[in-house]
């Protein structure tokens, strides 16, 4: 199938884009959000109004009912990565995932001084690192990339190299949220591993994109959110390790996460309901597992698809010579970053805006990575599985337009 007869097919799984839709605009945003896929509204939906009741709390017929679905939707997480379901935390989010991550650290699990950050990586991947460093005197050090956010051979030698015994952590997106590049984690996390240090990987920007195998990453810890992999907002996941787990402190402390309670003391059940203390996001878990499911069918389609759709992309941008296209060509998924080094960039999103076209425009949570490039913001057009090559002609007129009209 070429993807233009493909990407029908699954743009009909959304709602966003049936035919009273199609005024909105072209959406070319789903690094920041995707759309949500109609089966996982209609099942969460379909809970909500006639199943519902809350989980692991009551043995009643609905509330047990309840608490199967949400282990498996549980199972469908770990399916999708390749893990053992009992490795899997529901969280509200890549963020709290790294923050439950980070303060769940005691200073005996860390075998080093140095926190190694990837330059590229999200404000999400940074600050809860930050923290650490300051609470158990640790040293951040940077993995930095080629001019205008390049990652290649030498690059790769230089992170490959920086990974020795003073390493405590390693945090590094799977895929960078600005660059779109794909960053070698299983090479990088296997070295982590022989120097004792813990990697975290970020894969927020993955999941939806590439295949992801955790077992074949050699990594420590993985997260995600739902909202980026046409699931809900307000949910996500922290994989990680069993032993890593079994270690890390939980964060988060409250109801359901306790074996046995005192005033002066509790002791926690074993992961990963130690770190789900509180009412957990029920309906989310659920519709995360219906977008997964959807992923976990189509990926294959969706890689080549997108694959297909960015290089067509590319070649378009390559064309239009007033921009400075950023990051990586291959080994990157669909994301685009770009300025007009001659024109105000602001201006220029704000006509891209009127024009209809759903992008990006800012710093994307990632003023360290801007900053190393010169520049104070960009432009960014991310894909999904639903775009397809009129969604990318479409854009690409408008951003023609839009330099003309600024000129
Ligand atoms: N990491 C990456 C690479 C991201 O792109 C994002 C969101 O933009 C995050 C982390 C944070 O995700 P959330 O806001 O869903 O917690």
């Amino acid at each position: 199938m070429t993807d233009k007869q493909n990407a029908p097919s699954l743009r009909s799984c959304f709602d966003f884009f049936d035919n009273n839709n199609q005024h909105l605009c072209t959406y070319l945003d789903s690094a920041a959000s995707t759309q949500k896929l109609s089966a996982a509204l209609d099942y969460t939906d379909a809970f909500a109004r006639h199943q519902y009741a809350s989980v692991h709390r009551s043995a009643y017929t609905i509330a047990s009912a309840a608490t199967a679905r949400y282990e498996e939707a549980r199972k469908s997480l770990a399916r999708f990565i390749n893990a053992n379901s009992d490795d899997i935390v529901f969280t509200s989010g890549a963020t709290e995932s790294i923050n439950m991550i980070a303060k769940g650290l005691s200073q005996s699990m860390l075998n080093g001084s140095t926190i190694l950050i990837v330059q590229s990586e999200h404000h999400a991947n940074i600050l809860p690192w930050q923290a650490l460093a300051e609470a158990f005197s640790l040293n951040i050090k940077v993995l930095p990339l080629a001019e205008n956010g390049v990652f290649n051979e030498q690059t790769h030698a230089h992170w490959l190299n920086e990974i020795n015994d003073d390493v405590a952590i390693l945090a590094c997106a799977h895929v960078s949220n600005v660059l779109g590049n794909i960053y070698p984690v299983a090479s990088l996390c296997k070295k982590a591993q022989e120097h004792n240090a813990i990697s975290v990987i970020d894969g927020t920007q993955a999941v939806a994109h590439i295949k992801t195998d955790v077992a074949a990453l050699h990594c420590d810890f993985y997260v995600f959110s739902g909202h980026k992999m046409y699931g809900p907002t307000g949910i996500g996941v922290c994989w990680g390790r069993a032993v890593m787990l079994e270690k890390l402190r939980p964060s988060k402390l409250g109801g359901e996460m306790v074996q046995a309670v005192s005033f002066e003391a509790y002791t926690a059940v074993a992961p990963p309901l130690k770190f789900e203390a509180g009412t957990p996001n029920i309906m989310g878990a659920l519709g995360l597992a219906q977008a997964c499911d959807f992923l976990a069918q189509h990926l294959h389609d969706i890689e080549r698809q997108e694959a297909a759709l960015y290089r067509h992309l590319c070649h378009k941008m390559q064309a239009i010579h007033e921009i400075t296209m950023l990051g990586n060509e291959s080994a990157s998924i669909g994301i685009v970053s770009f300025y007009a080094p001659n024109a105000d960039n602001h201006s220029l999103a704000l006509k891209l805006y009127q024009k209809g076209i759903a992008l990006r425009f800012g710093q994307h949570c990632a003023m360290p990575l801007l900053s190393s490039m010169g520049i104070s913001a960009c432009l960014r057009v991310s894909l999904g599985c639903y775009n397809n090559r009129e969604d990318v002609d479409t854009f690409v007129s408008a951003l023609k337009e839009a330099l003309a009209d600024s000129a």
